[in-house]
């Protein structure tokens, strides 16, 4: 490495200082846990920012304003190819992606000119500008053109490709993902023969080189990929580009790969000083792997990730395991990558400060694991000891011994190899992969998604949650506002120790007065709050221990396992409350006015509505309606307390409490009740059911209810939508309003509309009688004139042909008819506007006419299209003059 030339941090630093001075707003770097549930971990450094790319506001915390340029350091991790990693020269599973990002304000080529400026300008980075060489999308002119006539890049350094290689994402428009997405261009730097001897040409074929080498995508997000590949424009044009910082700096110091690089050099060196075994360059894989992993392991633990079986927690453990494999080959047999951390914070703490904090924990996590991990490489090796005394030299492995070593062990399959070939036996690898292949399925199979499968997965964790604390206690029935102690984050199947903002997790407290979902109501909606930080609770939901898991986007500063919280209840609960009481109000109504043997079937209650489906064979007619809505009126206005008692079960039923059907209870019920009946003729009609919802303290704070819609849903099931509250009042208005417009456009008031629109109606009737009247009458009249007429002689034919003007397609058959009988020719054509239609007599048919043919040859002179029967044919044209010029060759 070049002494004087630029470290990594000064590169980093150097970028973000330039783009600052382009107006660019810094900010710091998202966690590597991705900030939306697309992938796993952050793949890109405009990821944290997909809703300024949809248009939303460019506002960032801790920053007045909006703020339409960006630029930032991203912790990137990509772990799509783990195997391959340490062995190529360009690829790292954690590596810092540096990006300018413009929301709607600049474009294409003020992204391109800046690129270039940075890269080549002198007190930048200083690349020699012959060496450079760009990609762009196919059918992207715009950028070709600026490349070349802007920036006076040779067109030969310029390869077009098409969307699976300068589309970002790749292929987007024929496959998606749905999202931001736009053409690219990729700079490339040419580190010279002596990293292989191909050709920018040859790279055109062969998209892979160890000799240009592709440091910065340029990125035009101008589109919106929808469902079915459909790229709607953005409102705003967007750049988002990404240069790698690892690359740029292998190329600023002139190394040949990065591991010879500042960041690197010392973690390499480490591990040869450690295992006395000394650094050889590209033979040294193991060396290459531990230097590479214990970064992307130290930063994601530090960001939260904890080992596991599942989701990243087990991502992050196959790569620290495949480490620790690799330190036990260079002969270490005590756990030593925890060592290595400090090296890496010293590296990267400066910018990702989270390291420094986290180092201890971090240093701990990795330790354990890799005592554990060499334990299991210990009992794995005696047991494969005792497998291969029983093998002869020479002879193999059995697959499924391989597999059992790797799937119960997690002793890994090609040191399996390694230590059968140093007793003379092979491994039946064919055998290993069909058995890994059964297990996949089984795996796949055993999953299907939906809530088990969300609760499932993380069920290990749940359980033990709920085995040490017990399930949440609930005090939403009586309060909004209470606080509890985070007792578990998780988050893609694992659990998590902190949650950082901008992140999503389900998080699980001790205590809540969240309601979670279930009897038909929604979970609630709300805040989370706590010293230094505040999340959104989207959703509430309940799992099989009882844990409430509350889908929290945590807005500002983050939230650690542990930590109290004061959760407070979205105000819209009380709409949900109002709706939950007037949905036991209509059951009774319903029961009382079509009889008892009405069932629920099926029942919605959310803050804006209600939704009730029940069992009955006929549509409720407007009398019944309105008679429901006026009992549960009354209920609303006498006011009654509306209680709730636990009862054993059979006294809950003895009471008379409606129970619903198929549904299991424990031994122990809620019951709700309405304090008071009202009156139908003779019938006291009340409301008693077993419900663990969220009721009003009183029927009064229901305010008013009205019934929106009735329908059937299937053979004897109706459904009610309905409405309580504020959303009533709102309806009724809005449908008042509406009324009012229709009747004053009809010089009406409301009450006279059915008899006004009736009669509209009737002279709209009669005016349609007399349209058509006219139009029959105006064909005839230009028929009888014969102007436009003439009869030609074709092919043997007798033709009349017959030009009129505003006669519609339907009257034109007519018009031919009559021109056929009265001219009595072999052929009729009839032309109006844009229109054909031609008729043959049968005994022009039976000479060989086609009507059919003649509309044909018309639509291919005239522009059109058309066709029929040899009798009667007609089309469309959009040049009738052309159209009939061609009828000579038509017969
Ligand atoms: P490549 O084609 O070389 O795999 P890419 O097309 O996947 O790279 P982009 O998604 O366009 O890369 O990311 C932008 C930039 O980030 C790249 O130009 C490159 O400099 C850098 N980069 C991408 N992936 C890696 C990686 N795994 N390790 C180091 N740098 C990377
Ligand atoms: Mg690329």
């Amino acid at each position: 490495m070049n002494p004087s030339a630029l470290t990594t941090a000064e590169i980093r630093e150097r970028y973000l200082r330039f783009f600052e001075g382009k107006g660019h707003l810094r900010l710091p770097s998202h966690s590597t846990l991705a900030p939306d549930p697309t992938t796993l971990f952050t793949v890109a450094g405009m990821q944290p920012f997909k809703t300024q790319f949809l248009g939303g506001a460019p506002r960032f915390p801790g920053h007045e304003g909006e703020h339409r340029r960006v630029t930032t350091a991203q912790k990137c991790v990509r772990v799509g190819d783990i195997e391959n990693v340490g062995r190529t020269r360009r690829h790292l599973s954690l590596f810092e992606m540096m990006g300018n990002f413009s929301f709607g304000d600049y474009f294409k080529r003020d992204a391109i000119h800046w690129a270039w400026e940075f890269l080549t300008g002198s007190e930048w980075m200083g690349f020699d500008k012959d060496r450079m060489y760009v990609t762009v999308y196919k059918d992207d002119d715009e950028a070709f053109g600026i490349w070349t006539e802007e920036i006076g890049l040779p067109a030969d350094h310029i390869h077009r490709f098409d969307a699976d290689e300068n589309f970002w994402p790749a292929d987007a428009p024929a496959k998606g993902p749905n999202g931001p997405c736009g053409p690219c261009s990729e700079i490339y730097y040419d580190r010279g023969p002596a990293y292989g001897d191909d050709s920018w040409d040859d790279y055109y074929r062969t998209r892979e080189s160890a000799r240009f080498l592709e440091v910065w995508n340029l990125v035009f997000p101008q589109y919106d990929r929808q469902d079915g590949g459909v790229l709607a424009d953005l409102p705003f044009k967007n750049i988002d580009t990404g240069m790698g910082l690892e690359r740029v700096a292998s190329v600023v110091q002139d190394v040949p790969d990065f591991y010879s690089n500042d960041v690197f050099k010392p973690l390499i060196d480490r591990v040869a000083e450690l295992s006395g075994q000394p650094y050889q360059g590209e033979s040294s894989v193991s060396h290459r792997v531990i230097a590479e992993h214990i970064r992307s392991v130290a930063m994601t633990i530090a960001d939260g990730v904890v080992l596991s079986n599942t989701g990243r927690g087990y991502v992050i453990r196959k790569i620290l395991r495949r480490a620790s494999r690799h330190a036990y080959l260079l002969g270490l047999r005590e756990p030593v990558l925890y060592t290595l951390v400090p090296l890496v914070v010293q590296a990267m703490g400066g910018a990702y400060p989270e390291l420094v904090s986290e180092q201890e924990r971090v240093q701990a996590a990795i330790k354990a694991e890799e005592a554990r991990f060499l334990g299991t490489l210990e009992a794995g090796i005696v047991r494969l000891s005792s497998l291969l005394e029983k093998i002869e030299r020479g002879g193999t492995l059995p697959g499924e011994a391989a597999f059992t070593l790797y799937d119960t062990f997690g002793f890994p399959v090609d040191l399996t190899k390694e230590i059968a070939e140093e007793h003379g036996v092979s491994v039946d690898e064919l055998g290993f992969d069909q058995s890994l292949k059964e297990q996949q399925e089984r795996a796949r199979a055993a999953s299907k998604y939906g809530k088990s499968e969300l609760f499932g997965a993380v069920a290990e964790v749940l359980d033990e949650v709920a085995a040490e604390h017990g399930a949440t206690e609930f005090v939403g029935y009586d309060q909004l506002d209470a606080t509890g102690r985070v007792l578990a984050i998780v988050a893609g199947g694992e659990a998590l120790t902190r949650l950082p903002a901008g992140s999503r997790a389900q998080v699980v407290l001790s205590k809540t007065p969240f309601y979670a979902e279930g009897g038909g109501e929604v979970g609630d909606r709300g805040l989370l709050e706590w010293p230094g930080g505040a999340g959104r609770v989207e959703d509430t939901q309940k799992t099989p221990q009882g844990l409430f898991l509350h889908e929290v986007e945590v807005l500002e500063g983050s939230l650690e396992v542990g930590t109290s919280v004061r959760a407070v209840v979205a105000p819209d609960r009380q709409a949900t409350e109002r709706h939950h009481t007037a949905t036991h109000l209509l059951h009774a109504a319903l029961r009382a006015v079509l009889g008892s043997g009405v069932r629920q079937a099926g029942s919605l209650v959310a803050p804006d509505r209600l939704r009730f489906d029940f069992t009955h064979a006929a549509a409720l007619t407007p009398e019944q309606l309105r008679e429901i809505e006026l009992l549960v009126n009354r209920w609303v206005s006498a006011d009654f307390p509306v209680t709730y008692r636990y009862l054993p079960i059979d006294q809950a039923r003895a009471e008379g409490a409606m129970a619903l059907f198929g549904e299991k209870y424990g031994d122990v019920v809620r019951v709700v009740s309405v304090e008071g009946s009202v009156q139908l003729g003779d019938l006291e009609v009340a409301s008693k059911e077993l419900c663990g919802g969220a009721h009003v303290n009183r029927t009064g704070e229901i305010g008013a209810f009205v019934i929106v819609s009735e329908e059937g849903l299937a053979a004897g099931v109706r459904r009610i939508e309905a409405l309580a509250g504020e959303a009533a009042v709102r309806f009724v208005r809005e449908s008042l309003e509406r009324a009012q417009q229709a009747a004053s456009l009809l010089n009406a008031t409301p009450a006279q509309l059915p008899e006004r629109v009736a009669q509209v109606q009737a002279s709209v009737k009669d005016l349609n009688h007399q349209i058509s009247d006219l139009k029959t009458r105006l064909t005839q009249a230009q028929m009888g004139g014969g102007a436009g007429q003439e009869v030609r002689e074709i092919g043997g034919f007798k033709v009349a042909v017959a030009q009129l003007s505003g006669v519609e397609a339907g009257a034109l058959r007519g018009a031919a008819d009559t021109l056929l009988e009265r001219s009595a020719a072999d052929l009729a054509v009839v032309v109006s506007d844009s229109s054909v239609v031609v008729k043959a007599s049968k005994d022009a048919v039976a000479r060989g006419a086609s009507a059919g043919k003649v509309v044909s040859a018309m639509a291919a002179a005239g522009g059109g299209k058309g066709g029929g029967r040899p009798d009667m044919a007609q089309g469309g044209l959009q040049d009738a003059a052309k159209a009939l010029a061609a009828l000579e060759g038509a017969l």
